[in-house]
């Protein structure tokens, strides 16, 4: 199906196909070794951190001596680019490791609370990022003579000019309109060059596919799209909207993750969402950790935690050990389409843990089991807290949406059947109300899952 040539020199999701975890793991550990030395030497924040922790460079052998490594953070990140410009006058001073006339490339976080974090790239980085890149879109069967719109945003973005960058350089064509140019170009240039794929966020999807009758007078899986490639935020992984926009854009939602940070993933061309194929492991070492402990958990089958990585074999800025808050699950169990690496779902936000008895609970978990009841539920939702968590004192409290018409005794089953599921799936026996139907807010960005109970 995929044309021979493409990205000949990168062999690695072959290789990921026949290499056991151990061998994985071994190439990732020596590229470790040459990171930290590479770090300490020249970086001002990793030499002074790696001092502070009693970590020499050569005294990294084994995984657990690079569990003791230190974890880093935005806030880390931030204060570092701050005491930077004091020191230096601009940001870079402290965490970047090449020297600025090799940087050729900055991208910021999208900075939706506080200062922007900045990541410095060479051309050497790029390089590997476009590979990367490569890896996934060959992996969906995107070809060149293929014609792509890329929608995310283009200005100081991540998904904006370095995907355009990435697809280019994989030899598509690439008509960079960006989220900017309002919808009815958008949609209006889709039409005219007949356009084999639109990458944009979840939510931008959305949007175009509700103004296509509009502007186009017509829905808009008459454009004849084969790809639809979302990410840059939560939503292309939940179930129910996957469903939901293969059915509007008559088309494949491919799930995509990485531009800045090493960690690159996509969905598998499935009706049912098994997760995104991780296909970096040679470029990002992947640890999950107990969220509050800091413990390192065992990458097994189903295994839930927060994600922390390291930058293997970069130049720019690569980090060691850094917490971003996202909690993930991985499968490590064949995928069913026969693809190789293991597979990650993004569960949610550290800030969204609740904990009950111990036990860690996530509302997009929550969210997901619900689908499975619709159409008897409409799969709104609230967790309500008597005070602010993560702690929750049982029994943990769920406000859901009924589906139109159910009541009485067809009502008291499902409550019992939600909650005996919620005991066994998420290890903790919910308390269920019911409300009617769309009496829950609708919010168009974010929805919040949790609330908290007024009356205390
Ligand atoms: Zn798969």
């Amino acid at each position: 199906m995929l044309k021979k040539g493409l990205n000949t020199g990168d062999c690695w999701v072959e290789k990921l196909k026949t290499s056991s975890r151990e061998e994985i793991n071994e190439i990732q550990l020596e590229k470790i070794k040459k990171q930290v030395s590479y770090n300490y030497k020249n970086s001002i924040f990793y030499q002074r951190k790696l001092d502070a922790a009693g970590i020499e460079p050569g005294d990294i052998k084994t995984w657990d001596d690079f569990h003791h490594v230190p974890f880093m953070d935005k806030d880390e990140h931030r204060a570092a680019q701050e005491e930077s410009t004091a020191q230096f006058g601009h940001p870079f001073g402290m965490l970047a490791c090449a020297p600025l006339d090799k940087i050729v490339r900055l991208s910021f976080t999208s900075g939706t609370s506080g200062t922007p974090t900045i990541y410095t790239l060479t051309k050497n980085d790029i390089k590997v990022t476009n590979m990367l890149n490569a890896r996934k879109y060959r992996f969906i069967g995107l070809q060149p003579g293929h014609i792509v719109i890329n929608g995310f945003g283009l200005s100081m973005f991540a998904g904006g000019v370095p995907v355009v960058d990435a697809l280019w350089d994989y030899g598509v064509c690439v008509v960079p309109v960006g989220a900017e140019a309002r919808s009815r170009r958008l949609l209006e240039s889709a039409q005219l060059i007949k356009a084999d794929a639109l990458f944009c966020t979840p939510s931008f999807a959305e949007y175009l596919a509700e103004q296509a009758g509009d502007v186009l007078g017509k829905p808009i899986r008459e454009l004849g799209l084969n790809f639809l490639v979302c990410g840059g935020e939560p939503g292309a992984g939940v179930p129910e909207f996957k469903k939901k926009m293969e059915e509007a854009y008559g088309t494949r939602l491919f799930d995509i993750n990485g531009a800045v940070q090493p960690l690159h993933c996509i969905s598998c061309d499935s009706d049912r969402y098994y997760g995104m194929h991780f296909l970096s492991e040679d470029y990002c070492y992947l640890e999950l950790i107990d969220p509050e402990t800091g413990r390192p958990l065992e990458l097994t089958e189903g295994v839930t935690g927060e994600q922390v990585f390291t930058w293997l074999d970069w130049e720019g800025t690569p980090f060691l050990r850094y917490r971003l808050g996202d909690i993930l699950q991985i499968h490590t169990d064949p995928c069913h389409c026969g693809g190789p690496g293991m597979r990650i779902k993004v569960i949610g936000r550290t800030d969204d843990m609740l904990i009950v008895k111990g036990v860690n609970v996530y509302p997009s978990a929550i969210k997901d089991l619900l689908v499975k009841y619709m159409p008897r539920v409409t799969g709104a939702f609230r967790i309500v807290l008597d005070r602010p968590g993560p702690k929750v004192e049982p029994p943990l409290k769920i406000k859901i949406e009924r589906g139109e018409g159910l009541e009485g005794s067809a009502l008291d089953k499902l409550k019992h059947e939600i909650e005996e599921d919620m005991s066994s799936v998420n290890r903790v026996r919910p308390e269920i109300f019911f409300v009617s139907p769309y009496s829950l807010e609708r919010k168009e960005n974010k929805t919040q899952y949790i609330e908290l109970d007024p009356n205390n």
